[in-house]
C-alpha cells in the first residue's frame, strides 16, 4: 500500500468500521495513561493496513496527546530511521512503557508495570543503534526518564531549526503574519487562494486543508512526504498544500 493508497484507505468507510470496531473490544482506553476522551486509533505498522483487515497488533489505542507524543517519538530518530520498517512501532511502544513509567509529572518511583505482552517484532538494529542507550537512560530513575525526554523533545526542537531551511523538511517554521487559518479563509467573503504553506491550526484535520485548498487528501500526502499518518498532523507543522515548485 503506497502512501496515496492508504490515505484514500484512512478515509474510507472500511477503515471507519475496522477502527471502531477496535474500539469497541479494547476499552476506548489510552494505552499509556489510561484517558478515556476519544481515543484515536493509530497503526504501529502499515504493512498490513487496508481492506480491514490489519490484525489487532498492528493497533494502538492513544488518546491525542500520546499518539501526537507517539509520532514525535517516530520522528525523533531514537527509535531507527524515519520511516523505515519498525521505527513506529519501536517508537510507539517506547512512549507508551515512558508514560506508564512517569505518570503525572512527578516521576516518582513507581514501579515499571508488566512489559505488554504483545509480540515485538524482530527490529534490525546494529550494535551503534541509538536505542540501548536510550532504553539504559530510561531506566536510570524516574527524573531520569523525565530528563531524558525532555532532553529528546530539546534535540528534535534544535534539529528542526537546523534543518529548518532545507528543502527535504516538511516542517518549515513561518513568522506568524505569514500565515492565515483555514477558518478565518472560509470566513472572508471572496475566499482568497489558501495560503501556501499552510501553517496547522488547533482542530485542524488532513480533509478540511485539502477541501479548504481544492485539493484531495492523497494530493496533501504526495506534496507532504513528512506526513506518515493522514490521522495525524501537528499543529503549527506546515503543509504544502500546492506541488512544490508550482
Ligand atoms: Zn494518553
Ligand atoms: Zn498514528
Amino acid at each position: 500500500m503506497n502512501r496515496v493508497e492508504h490515505a484514500e484507505y484512512i478515509a474510507s468507510a472500511v477503515w471507519a468500521a475496522r477502527r471502531e470496531k477496535f474500539k469497541r473490544e479494547h476499552g476506548r482506553r489510552c494505552l499509556a495513561c489510561g484517558s478515556k476522551n476519544k481515543p484515536n486509533v493509530h497503526h504501529v505498522t502499515y504493512s498490513n493496513a487496508g481492506a480491514g483487515k490489519e490484525p489487532d497488533r498492528d493497533l494502538r489505542l492513544l488518546c491525542r496527546a500520546h499518539h501526537e507524543l507517539a509520532h514525535k517519538y517516530e520522528k525523533s530518530g531514537r527509535y531507527g530511521r524515519f520511516m523505515a520498517r519498525g521505527t513506529l512501532f519501536a517508537a510507539t511502544q517506547a512512549m507508551i512503557e515512558d508514560v506508564q513509567a512517569s505518570p503525572g509529572t512527578s516521576g516518582g518511583a513507581r514501579t515499571r508495570p508488566t512489559r505488554s505482552t504483545s509480540s515485538r517484532p524482530p527490529t534490525r538494529r546494529d550494535k551503534h543503534a541509538p536505542r540501548s542507550r536510550s532504553r539504559t537512560t530510561r531506566r536510570r530513575s524516574g527524573s531520569g526518564q523525565v530528563i531524558g525526554a525532555v532532553m529528546a523533545v530539546v534535540v528534535v526542537l534544535v534539529l528542526i531549526g537546523v534543518v529548518r531551511n532545507g528543502s527535504s523538511s516538511p516542517i518549515v517554521q513561518q513568522p506568524p503574519d505569514s500565515v492565515t487559518s483555514i477558518a478565518s479563509v472560509a470566513q472572508a467573503p471572496p475566499v482568497p487562494p489558501p495560503p501556501n504553506p499552510y501553517l496547522v491550526q488547533p482542530g485542524d484535520t488532513l480533509q478540511q486543508i485539502a477541501d479548504g485548498s481544492g485539493v484531495s487528501v492523497a494530493d496533501l500526502l504526495s506534496w507532504n512526504p513528512g506526513i506518515t499518518d493522514p490521522d495525524y498532523i501537528d499543529i503549527g507543522q506546515t503543509v504544502m498544500t500546492a506541488p512544490p515548485g508550482g
